[in-house]
This record gives C-alpha cells, structure tokens and sequence, in this order.
C-alpha cells in the first residue's frame, strides 16, 4: 500500500496561477489525475485498508484533503482584485461531470477549525474581514457526498489568539499540546463542536495544525482516547505516501505548495508512487 494523501488550502489565492492559487492548482489536478489513471477516493478507503478492514484495490489511488476550513473550500467567492474563486466544492462537482466521469469515487476531507470566535479573529486579521470563516456549510457540505468535515483543532493555537492556553500554554504552535488538559481543549471540546453540527455524521479525523503532531498525542492521547472520541486516525504533513507501517495517529500528507508546485511535479511525485 502506497497512498498519497494531497492537501491543499483554499484561502491560498495570492494570483491566478498555478503556484499562487490552490483553486486552480486542485482544477488542473484533478485533470492530471484522470489522465494519468490516477483515482482518487475516500479518506475512509485509505483507512479502512491501513485497520485491516477492507479489501479495496487501491493502486494507483490516492486522497484529497483541505486544512483551515475557511468557506472558500464550500462557495465561489469573490476574492478582492483577483475576481471569482470557484472554491474546492465546485471544482469536484465541475470534475464530476466531465464526459463519462472519470473519478467516480471523488472526495475531499476538509478539516476545519471549530472555535466560532478563534474563526472570527482569524477571518479579520489573518484574510480579508468578509466573513469567509462560517460553519453554516458543514452540513451541506457532509450532504453534497463529494466532502466531509472533520478536525483541525479548537483554535489552531493560532499566534495571534490574545489569551494563552491551558496550563499557560504558548501560542503558535501544536508542538505544545502536551498534557490531557491542553488536549482536551484542542481536541475533545473541538469534535464536541464539530459533531453537533454535522449530525448524523461524526469527526473521525483529526488533522495536526501547522502538521505539528505531538509526541503527547501520538504516543499516548490518541492511543489511550482515540476510541472513546471516535477517532480513526490523525493527519501530520511529512511528505511520504501511506502505507502498511505509517503510524495511524501521524499519518502522513502531502501540501500542495510546499511538497510539489506545479503540475510537472506532482507528476514526478506520483510516478514516483505508481
Ligand atoms: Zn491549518
């Protein structure tokens, strides 16, 4: 088993091209995928393998996810001197109405931030102040078939938080969740949030901020809890396929930006894989 999971964020538009923006990036990825014979499908699918559960082929598969949760993973948005983004939903729907439909099993995993007031302190300093950091399209978003909410944290510990965390905890990195207080703050009360919202669906996926996974929730929260919150697996960004002997509480990812930057790379990439 060699499983790329491929991540992009939504809120990256700095241009219209290619390396400056994750909406044309994941549009001319999906068409690379389809002509390299490449399939993408469920998170579900890729884990249901590693936990000895399923018996899917999964050559040549690979996953799609999205970390920050920002709306523009949902809706076309207006972006300020770039003009229309479609947003990621729009893309797989576009994808899967091509001519004969070449990803029948199409999904993306967005991982969203569950805090509403972390959301809002972010949507003001961090993007454009127009209101991009909503939940109303969580369900939706879980109805559409094509997306599923999951976890990326209370808060992100983000750096520009005003307060610090539990225990005096520091700002700006994930590294420091490291005690069951610091963890239940970023995790329990965020798949707390998030499952009342999506019901009938659940979190089963917990993405790291910044890909920081602490040695405290890999070693020993995940382990210990990780049932009891109904969590499957957790998400890092190492740059590595899935497979057989990843870590299912570090699993790891590929970011599109950073790990490849244009289509001839993610190419390599796969061919690499394949
Ligand atoms: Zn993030």
């Amino acid at each position: 088993m060699r499983v790329p999971i491929l991540t992009y964020h939504a809120a990256n538009v700095a241009g219209s091209e290619y390396p400056q923006n994750d909406h044309v990036a994941l549009q001319v990825d999906l068409a690379l995928f389809s002509r390299l014979g490449w399939r993408v499908v469920p998170m579900d699918w890729a884990i249901d393998e590693l936990l000895g559960l399923g018996r899917r082929d999964l050559q040549r598969c690979l996953v799609l996810s999205c970390d920050d949760g920002t709306d523009l993973d949902f809706r076309s948005i207006d972006y300020p001197r770039l003009g229309r983004q479609p947003g990621f939903l729009s893309c797989l729907r576009r994808a899967v109405a091509a001519p004969g439909n070449p990803q029948p099993e199409l999904h993306m995993t967005s991982f969203v931030i569950a805090d509403p007031s972390a959301r809002a302190m972010m949507d003001r300093e961090c993007l454009h102040d127009l209101g991009w950091m909503n939940e109303d399209w969580w369900p939706e978003a879980e109805r559409s078939g094509l997306m599923s909410i999951q976890c990326h944290s209370w808060d992100h510990n983000h750096p520009n938080l005003r307060d610090t965390g539990p225990e005096g905890m520091a700002r700006g990195d994930f590294f420091v969740v490291n005690s069951e207080a610091r963890a239940s703050h970023e995790v329990d009360q965020a798949i707390n949030y998030i499952n009342e919202r999506v019901r009938p669906s659940s979190v089963r996926y917990f993405g790291y901020p910044y890909g920081h996974a602490p040695e405290y929730l890999v070693r020993e929260y995940f382990p210990r809890h990780g049932q009891r919150l109904g969590l499957r697996a957790a998400f890092g960004t190492q740059g590595e396929p899935v497979t057989a002997g990843s870590d299912i509480w570090n699993l790891p990812r590929y970011v599109c930006g950073w790990h490849w930057k244009s289509p001839d790379e993610l190419e390599s990439l796969l061919a690499a894989l394949a």
